[in-house]
């Protein structure tokens, strides 16, 4: 069985993060850029299975900046046996139409049984992509599961709403994506870190995966605009004379919050 890990590169949560309020992209060049956190969980699911399951191979793929690699080659020290890095200047600014494009590029190309996403990434956090994926693929696709059980022909796994527990389950090949319920990944050890530096790590362009991100025919998002926040007003401070609650209630009505 071959695994494909989605790993994203993120600013790490713990940092500063900031937008570019020129370009509305997240500023990475000054950020301490990290591993997502999800996207390891993912992995921790892959390696798991691989561990119990002879002959299953896992391998990482990312859509990242140039600077990324040493992110990438985390999944390699963790486990995985070999990476793909995409990485092209067109790609500065791609939103969720053209990183799904690009990444379904990339999966068709080197093919898959089972594609494991993090449910939503720290930065962009439009927890869509992996629908978006298994849509271009044209194969099954569990979504938000907080137990993941793999077999040799299919996968299964729960799905939390408020109401309910969701059991779903599918044939192989498919798309699922996890949520934090899932177990915290392994750290890579040492010899992880130096096995890592003699795997395949795979850099691929644009050209080689056949897409045109300037293309606009597949209904791309332009961003139109952007503005920082306004900054935090000051509160209305109520003083008790006997009337508090008349003047909570006038408050309330007033600013349609009842
Ligand atoms: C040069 C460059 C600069 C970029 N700059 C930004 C930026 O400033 N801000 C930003 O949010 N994004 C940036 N991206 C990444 C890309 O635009 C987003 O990944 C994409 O729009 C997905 O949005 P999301 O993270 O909200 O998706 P979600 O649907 O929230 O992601 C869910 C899951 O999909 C997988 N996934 C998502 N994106 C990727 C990816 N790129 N590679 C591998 N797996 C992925 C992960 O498993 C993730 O947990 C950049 C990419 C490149 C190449």
């Amino acid at each position: 069985m071959k695994i494909v890990v989605l790993l994203k590169e993120v600013p790490d949560t713990y940092g500063e993060r900031t937008l570019n309020l020129e370009t509305g992209l997240a500023e990475r060049a000054g950020a301490d850029n990290v591993v997502d956190e999800i996207g390891e969980r993912a992995l921790e699911v892959a390696l798991s299975y691989a561990d119990a399951n002879e002959g299953t191979e896992v391998t990482v793929l990312s859509m990242a900046p140039e600077t990324a690699t040493a992110n990438v080659r985390k999944g390699l020290a963790m486990g995985a046996a070999s990476a793909t890095h995409i990485v092209d200047e067109a790609l500065v600014g791609a939103d969720l139409g053209l990183t799904a494009e690009v990444l379904a590029a990339a999966l068709k190309a080197e093919g898959f049984d089972l594609v494991i996403a993090g449910n939503q990434s720290t930065d962009g956090s439009a927890g869509m992509l992996p629908t978006m994926l298994a849509e271009h693929l044209d194969v099954p696709n569990l979504t938000n599961l907080t137990s993941v059980t793999i077999a040799a022909d299919g996968v299964s796994g729960s799905r939390a709403s408020d109401d309910a527990t969701v059991q779903a389950k599918t044939a192989l090949p498919a798309v699922i994506s996890i949520t934090e319920a899932l177990p915290d990944a392994r750290f890579p050890n040492f010899k992880g870190i130096m096995a890592a530096k003699k795997k395949p790590l795979e850099v691929k362009s644009l050209a080689d995966l056949g897409v045109d991100a300037n293309d606009m025919t597949p209904s791309r998002t332009i961003m139109i605009s952007i503005a920082e926040r306004p900054a935090r007003a000051a509160g209305v401070k109520i003083t008790d004379e006997g009337d508090a609650a008349q003047q909570l209630a006038a408050f309330l009505t007033q600013n349609r919050l009842v």
